[in-house]
C-alpha cells in the first residue's frame, strides 16, 4: 500500500511517516517546508518538495505513484494568527486543500484522512465533547477546518471520495525513541513551552488566565500523545480500505488537565524548577475542552497507549533535552 502524506515534514506528519515506514507501507511525503523540516522525514520515505497551489506537482506525483490513501496534515495551526490573518488561513487551510482534493478526484485517488480539530466546536455547550456536539467555531482556524469537513461530505456525495476527519484535541509528546518531536517556530503550545522554561531555554512560562471557571482557575485541555494520534490515523485508513463509509472521530484521552496541573506534572517529571508568570487570558481560549472518544474506540478498536500525562511530558522532555 502506498500512502501520500501531505505535510509529512511537520510535527504530527513526521511521526505519522515514521509509523507508516515502520509498518512496511510505501510512503511519499509532499511538503513545502514552510514550517516543516526536511530532516524530520525519516529514511525510507520519498520526499517531494511542493506546495498545494502547484497542481502540476501533485498531478505528476499521482501519475507516477498509485496512491492507496492520502493523509493531509499541511495546515497553519495558530488560532491567534488566524484572527489577525484570516486570508492566510483560508487560502492555505481551505483553498489549497480543495486544490488537493480536486487533483485526487481527477486522478481517482480515494481514501482521505483529514486533520481536523476541536476548534470546530467553539465554546463547548457540553463536556465531554462527542462528534455530534454543535459546530460553532469562533475563529478563522476552526471555521476553515469545519469548512473542509463540509467540503469532504459534499465530495463524497458527488464524487465518491471517502474520507475520515479526525478532530484532535491537544496533540502533545514526542517519539518515544527520541528521534522526532515538536519544532514549531515560534512555539506556542503549552507543553513544549513549559519544558523550555524547565530547561532554561525560556525564562518562564506565562499562564494565560487564572480566573476561568475551573477548579484552579486555569484552562483545562485533553492532551493526547502524538503516537496515539498517529495510530488512530492508520486505523482510520485501514477502515476505509476495508470498505467503510466516510466518517468523523474526536480524538482525545477523555481526561482534562489544567495548565497548572501540566506545570506541576512537568516539574515532577523533570525535577527542575519552572518559573511561572501569570498573565491575561488568551483571546478565544475556551475554559475546558475534553473529548468523548468512545466512537473511535468502538469503531476503530483504538486504545491510547500513552494516556498518562507524565508519560506524554516525559517523551517531550526527552526531545527537549536531546543533545
Ligand atoms: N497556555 C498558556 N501559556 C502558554 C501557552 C498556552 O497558559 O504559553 C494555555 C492556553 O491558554 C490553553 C492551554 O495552555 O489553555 C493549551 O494551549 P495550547 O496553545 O498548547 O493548545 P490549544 O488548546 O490552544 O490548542
Amino acid at each position: 500500500m502506498h500512502v501520500l502524506v501531505v505535510g509529512g515534514a511537520g510535527y504530527i506528519g513526521s511521526h505519522m511517516v515514521k509509523l507508516l515506514v515502520q509498518r512496511g507501507f510505501e510512503v511519499t511525503v509532499l511538503d513545502n517546508l514552510s514550517t516543516g523540516h526536511r530532516d524530520a522525514v525519516v529514511e525510507g520515505a520519498q520526499f517531494v518538495l511542493g506546495d498545494l497551489f502547484e497542481r502540476d506537482i501533485m498531478e505528476e506525483a499521482c501519475r507516477e505513484c498509485r496512491f492507496d490513501g492520502v493523509i493531509h496534515f499541511a495546515s497553519y495551526i495558530q488560532v491567534g494568527e488566524s484572527v489577525r490573518e484570516p486570508a492566510k488561513y483560508y487560502r492555505n487551510n481551505v483553498f489549497k486543500t480543495q486544490n488537493l482534493l480536486d487533483v485526487l478526484v481527477a486522478r481517482r485517488v480515494n481514501n482521505f484522512i483529514f486533520s481536523s480539530t476541536a476548534a470546530i466546536f467553539g465554546e463547548p455547550v457540553r463536556i465531554p465533547i462527542d462528534e455530534e456536539h454543535p459546530k460553532l467555531p469562533i475563529n478563522p482556524y476552526g471555521r476553515g477546518k469545519w469548512m473542509v469537513e463540509q467540503i469532504l461530505e459534499d465530495y463524497d456525495t458527488a464524487y465518491g471520495l471517502k474520507s475520515v476527519c479526525l478532530r484532535y484535541f491537544n496533540a502533545a509528546g514526542a517519539d518515544p525513541e527520541g528521534q522526532l518531536g515538536e519544532r514549531h517556530d515560534p512555539e506556542t503550545h503549552l507543553i513544549p513551552l513549559v519544558l523550555q522554561a524547565a530547561s532554561g531555554r525560556q525564562p518562564h512560562i506565562t499562564v494565560f488566565g487564572q480566573d476561568y471557571d475551573t477548579p484552579d482557575g486555569t484552562c483545562i485541555r485533553d492532551y493526547i500523545h502524538i503516537n496515539d494520534l498517529c495510530e488512530a490515523h492508520l486505523l482510520a485508513l485501514q477502515r476505509l480500505w476495508d470498505g467503510a463509509d466516510s466518517t468523523v472521530y474526536n480524538l482525545g484521552n477523555g481526561n482534562g488537565f489544567s495548565v497548572q496541573e501540566v506545570i506541576e506534572t512537568a516539574h515532577a517529571v523533570t525535577g527542575r524548577d519552572i518559573p511561572v508568570h501569570y498573565g491575561e487570558r488568551r483571546p478565544g481560549d475556551p475554559a475546558r475542552l475534553v473529548a468523548d472518544s468512545r466512537k473511535a474506540k468502538a469503531e476503530l478498536a483504538w486504545e491510547p497507549r500513552y494516556a498518562d500525562l507524565a508519560t506524554i511530558i516525559a517523551h517531550a522532555w526527552q526531545w527537549e533535552t536531546r543533545s
